[in-house]
């Protein structure tokens, strides 16, 4: 971290947000006006939408992020936590990833950090469910799913492999619609190079509390959407949750009682609960409280937007907060940006306003939904066509050439060579064969692992689950 005399304007969190408003920031400041630090635990912005894809194979993990030190090279990027803020002070606490924890001062604070999954307390949930919400969760559960289809298919157990061959999924928004869409996709593509293995044994199920899906799209796009996933063979169960999965066994609040080695977690997210620690007026939810120029309530040079903010939406009207979503993040990350520099040179702030303009959402190769609103008119797409227009939607949404041009080769390289069907579960304990091969002599009886070895499901399978 470099000391400095210039003005500090501290990023914390380099996701949507924190990057549209620092490159905003950095585009429009004047040659030493201030020092823009961005803090964030991942050196790199990940572009959430395109997960599902990443977990389905039509597009690799590493496009689907953007690292944060070559877009924005004149920002300072420090790879840490933010753990406490001083407010009174103006010091923030960063814990890098390594080492002890240090103060950095600042004369202006952007809070972006986002959300984490909503879970509950639900008994085997934390050890045997996997989130969607980083890079990282999105290549372990295209690992973790071809990896079934290898065990299904190397096992006379029939127990076993009903087991493998099940897959849950809870939480039937945006993340969970397209997860599932796009996963029961790619399975269905990979069992033709299982013998043993055919879709019909595959066993696709999906829960959610409310009574629809998708609500994002509308109520009508919803019921498409989910008669869509039905017709594709997934069991649909809706207006209940999921009570256990102690070791993978899934038991529903309606009474079903399910096997499933893969359990997925896309019930909601809530705002970062370390927003708790920094002092900041929260609203009823935990979300940052903000007024409509995006600075923080009762503060004239702190802001914040994006998952961790709630927002009032001006375009629908009186107590309405904006919903977490990428099309408000990437609008409001650039109002704040301009109101930051707007502070430093004593200029007044604007207002966020930002009327819905629709959404788009992926079930799969060639099949989705699009709600596109065009003035007061909303017009609703379905199938094929829609598809097209959320992948030619979130290509260009997606931040920088470099990736927008990437993700485009992926595509149409998956047109003609079809898309992998490989499992590289090893991937994430890459020590553990040289381990066996290097470990003394003495210990070569032993069972003993080193510790982290394997990937969750090993673990589970070693620990006789
Ligand atoms: C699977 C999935 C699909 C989605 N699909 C869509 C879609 O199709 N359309 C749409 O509009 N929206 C979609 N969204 C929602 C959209 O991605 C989010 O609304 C958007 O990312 C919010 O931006 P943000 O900057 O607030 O948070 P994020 O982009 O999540 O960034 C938060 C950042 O803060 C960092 N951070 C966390 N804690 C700390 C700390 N203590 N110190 C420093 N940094 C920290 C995190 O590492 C992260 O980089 C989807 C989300 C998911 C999970």
């Amino acid at each position: 971290m470099s000391t400095t005399e210039r003005p500090r304007i501290l990023v914390v969190g380099g996701g949507y947000v924190g990057l549209y408003a620092a490159r905003r920031i950095l585009q429009k400041m004047r040659y030493g006006e201030a020092t823009v630090t961005v803090v964030d635990p991942r050196s790199y912005m990940t572009y959430q939408p395109f997960l599902p894809e990443a977990a389905a194979g039509s597009i690799s993990p590493r496009h689907v992020v953007v690292p944060l030190r070559r877009v924005l090279p004149k920002a300072e990027v420090l790879t840490g936590r933010v753990t406490a803020i001083d407010q009174d002070s103006r010091v923030a606490t960063v814990t890098p990833l390594v080492g002890a924890a240090y103060e950095i001062p600042f004369d202006y604070l952007v809070v972006a950090m986002g959300a984490v999954s909503r879970t509950f307390p639900i008994p085997g949930l934390a050890e045997n469910g996997i989130g969607m919400k980083g890079v990282e969760e999105a290549i372990g559960l295209r690992n973790h799913v071809l990896e079934q289809l290898d065990k299904a298919d190397s096992t006379m157990d029939e127990e076993i492999r009903r087991k493998a061959l099940t897959f849950v999924f809870v939480g039937g928004g945006f993340a969970g619609a397209e997860t599932i869409g796009e996963v029961e996709d790619m399975a269905r593509d990979a069992a033709k190079y299982y013998p043993s293995v055919r879709r019909e044994d595959m066993r696709f199920v999906l829960v959610d509390a409310a009574d629809r899906i998708l609500p994002e799209v509308g109520p009508e796009l919803g019921a498409w959407g989910l008669e869509h996933l039905k017709k594709r063979g997934v069991e649909v169960y809706l207006s209940t949750s999921m009570e256990s999965c102690v070791d993978g066994h899934v038991v529903l609040k309606n009474g079903l009682e399910v096997d499933a080695n893969t359990i997925v977690w896309t019930a909601g997210v809530k705002p970062n609960p370390a927003l708790a620690r920094f002092g900041l007026p929260l609203g009823p939810k935990g979300h940052i409280d903000t007024t409509e120029t995006l600075q923080v309530r009762g503060s004239d040079h702190v802001w914040a937007a994006g998952d961790n903010a709630q927002v009032p939406d001006l375009a629908s009207g009186e107590g309405a907060w904006c919903p977490p979503n990428a099309q408000h993040a990437l609008r409001q990350a650039k109002v704040l940006g301009d109101n930051v520099i707007s502070a430093l040179r004593g200029f007044p702030q604007r207002t966020y306003r930002h009327a819905n303009k629709g959404a788009v959402a992926g079930l799969g190769l060639h099949k989705g939904v699009a709600m596109i609103v065009v003035g007061k008119a909303k017009i609703r797409i379905r199938g094929r066509l829609a598809w097209y227009f959320h992948r030619g939607y979130h290509g260009m949404a997606v931040p920088t050439w470099n990736r927008k041009i990437r993700v485009l080769a992926d595509w149409t390289l998956a047109t003609f060579l079809k898309r992998e069907v490989v499992s590289l579960g090893a991937m994430e304990n890459p020590r553990e064969e040289f381990y066996e091969a290097a470990r003394p002599v003495a210990a070569a009886g032993a069972t003993a692992v080193p510790v982290g070895a394997g990937n969750a499901s090993q673990q589970r399978e070693r620990a006789g689950a």
